[in-house]
């Protein structure tokens, strides 16, 4: 299939723009697009075919449910069952980076949701996927538009390497502004429940509702055995080929000393060793395969950038990676999860 790529000019109007790309979607098509958080994979979500097209393109297990993307946090009445909760939701955050995991109408298909009685929406708050959504006057089913294990794409190269050929159109909005998926919230009775964290923060949520609990798959390995209640979380995601090491803080004076001496001996011993780390130790580590991710504090940096570096990984000779965590505080802890996931919760603690 030949892949048409659609370069967004933002000093023009995007309805234009966009229009050839919400008819496509209307028809059954596949476009990838940019969102605030990364770059999302759309198809007709009222489309049981379009959604079979779309595990297909990305290689992803059916089990694995669609987030539905719609243009007004009103529109998510046609397709699913709202809350008090919802609404709250909604006013504080939408149009923006949350999800929300309601009981499902029927008119959403069952690929759609992996077969689940529920179904997760979005209401998306970047211009260029609120253009198409209305263009295509339908809701759109979207995942991250990357190969299904690959980390997410967070620029329309990435896209390209992984989707080129295998779907009618892509979209170039230029760099996501997040650079990590949507928070995942489950209403509860007295609160939420964050399944997938976020650009919103937990702190954030608490802003909002008096109990913010965590799924205990977002720190922890799921070994139990029980399903998990964001199917796609127990899957191997975002990971390089190499072995990914993720660096904890055992909690010793001098972490930094301590690190930096350790990644220096690595790179000493293995020149090609792959790093991810922070500015501050621009001096002391450095190396081919060398990364860094912003500023310790910054943890809008490093969210913005992880993604690009562990695609980047796969494109050198790195026997092994090491990477040092961010702080689990506020975006802090989407990263953490996101790193621990691409270790295979691999965690070293120096
Ligand atoms: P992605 O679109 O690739 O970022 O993945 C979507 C995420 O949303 C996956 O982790 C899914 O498991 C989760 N998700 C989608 N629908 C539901 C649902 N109905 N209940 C729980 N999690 C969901
Ligand atoms: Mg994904």
């Amino acid at each position: 299939m030949q892949t048409e790529i659609i370069k967004i000019d933002f000093s023009r109007p995007l309805a234009p723009q966009v229009e050839a790309c919400g008819k496509i979607l209307a028809r059954g098509g596949l476009v990838a697009f940019p969102t605030e958080t990364v770059y999302g994979l759309g198809g007709n979500a009222l489309d049981e075919g379009a959604a079979k097209k779309i595990y297909a393109a990305k290689g992803r297990p059916s089990d694995n449910p669609l987030i539905i993307h719609i243009a007004k946090p009103e529109d998510a009445e046609k397709y699913c069952h709202t809350s008090e909760a919802y609404y709250k939701i909604a006013e504080a955050f939408m149009p923006g980076p949350i999800t929300v995991v309601l009981p499902k109408k029927d008119n959403i298909p069952a690929s759609v949701t992996g077969g689940l009685s529920t179904v997760a929406v979005r209401c998306p708050a970047h211009p260029v996927a609120r253009a198409l959504i209305d263009a295509a006057g339908v809701p759109v089913a979207a995942p991250s538009a990357n190969t299904s294990g690959r980390p997410s794409p967070t620029a329309a190269e990435h896209v390209i390497d992984d989707l080129c050929g295998k779907i009618e159109a892509i979209i170039d909005g230029g760099e996501a502004e997040i650079g990590l998926e949507s928070t995942i919230v489950l209403p509860r009775e007295g609160g939420v429940t964050v399944l997938r964290p976020g650009g919103i923060t937990c702190e954030m949520l608490m802003e909002v509702f008096e109990s913010v609990t965590l799924d205990g798959g977002i720190t922890k390995k799921n070994e139990s055995g029980a399903a998990p209640l964001a199917p796609g979380m127990k899957y191997r995601h975002y990971a390089p080929v190499a072995t990914v090491f993720l660096i904890k803080d055992a909690g010793n004076a001098d972490f930094d000393g301590r690190v930096t001496r350790f990644l220096a001996r690595k790179l000493d011993r293995e020149p090609r060793t792959g790093v991810i780390c922070f500015d501050e130790y621009r001096e002391a580590v450095n190396g081919k395969n060398v990364f860094y991710f912003g500023k310790k504090a910054d943890d809008e940096e490093h969210a913005k950038r992880l993604f690009d570096i562990l695609r980047k990984f796969d494109k050198t000779d790195a026997p092994e990676i090491y990477a040092t965590a961010s702080d689990t505080r506020g975006v802090g802890l989407a990263i953490y999860n996101r790193m621990l996931k691409a270790s295979g919760f691999n965690i070293l603690e120096i």
